[in-house]
């Protein structure tokens, strides 16, 4: 049997690099991301781990890079889409710059929006599509300071509940993945700019400002992350569609 095909936006670091070192073992995966050096530095560093991926230069908001999405979609090279793309930024809403805000929603909402209108077309035809969105517990709770980010992944919810019911007459399913915090680039830049504002020092960020909202007080891993990934677009969730699973450690407990 041919290997099926996964493609995941973003994936040059953190979550997408680590979902990507995982399908990798069973998949045939496209690593995609906006800047080429980082996305040729995970190539070579998955090559050295003995794993073979695809690249592709990819900005999600870049309509140019959409269209070679559903060209290689339409010949057969997506079965499974991660929409796994983020930034983020943190500020009131009164002093947050409209562009900032403008741009968060592009990526983590538009952009999703528009790969999976890219990709349905010859899942359709072909009966048969996986599409998971790296969400976020900001897809159900809010934190003060992070209105774009809090409204784009709240919107990925929506989203994929829109989609599942329209495409739910084939073997097509769409969900969310929704991690509180995890170890990664993005997480070690707010914890850097927290210290600096606290005055306080980074371990103390994490335990008091990082961890506080979660009960388990660790980060969650980026390989549990991928595991459920992997779950989610393997043979026994072939009914779980439309779904938000939460990964928090117990955040949304409270
Ligand atoms: P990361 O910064 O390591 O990875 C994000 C990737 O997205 C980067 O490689 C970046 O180049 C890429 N990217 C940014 N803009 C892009 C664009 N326009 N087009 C294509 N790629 C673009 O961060 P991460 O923590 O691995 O984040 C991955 C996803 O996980 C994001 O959607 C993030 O919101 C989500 N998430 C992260 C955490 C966490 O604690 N780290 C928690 C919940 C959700």
């Amino acid at each position: 049997m041919n290997k099926q095909h996964v493609f995941i936006t973003g994936a040059s670091s953190g979550i997408g690099l680590g979902i990507a070192r995982l399908l990798g073992q069973q998949y045939e995966v496209t690593i995609s991301d906006c800047a080429k050096a980082p996305l040729m530095a995970a190539q070579a560093e998955l090559a050295n781990e003995g794993l073979a991926v695809k690249t592709q230069l990819f900005d999600v908001c870049d309509a140019g890079h959409l269209a070679d999405l559903r060209v290689l979609a339409d010949e057969g090279g997506v079965d499974v889409l991660i929409n796994n793309a983020g930034i983020q930024h943190v500020q009131a809403i009164e002093d947050f710059p409209p562009e900032k805000f403008q741009q968060l929603i592009d990526v983590m909402l538009v952009g999703p929006a528009m790969t999976t209108r890219a990709v349905l077309p010859a899942m359709k035809k072909r009966n048969f599509g996986r599409i998971i969105n790296v969400g976020s517990v900001h897809s159900l709770v809010a934190s003060a300071y992070k209105s774009a980010y809090v409204s784009a992944k709240h919107g990925l919810l929506g989203l994929a509940k829109t989609v599942a019911l329209e495409v739910a007459s084939s073997d097509i399913t769409i969900n969310t993945v929704c991690p509180g915090y995890v170890d990664t680039d993005m997480v070690r830049n707010q914890i850097k700019q927290q210290a600096e504002v606290h005055g306080i020092p980074e371990t103390e960020v994490v335990e008091k400002i990082m961890l506080k909202n979660m009960p388990k007080k660790q980060f969650v891993s980026i390989e549990e992350l991928a595991g459920t990934v992997a779950f989610l677009i393997g043979p026994y969730a072939r009914s779980i569609t439309a779904q938000a699973i939460t990964l928090d450690g117990g955040w949304t407990a409270q």
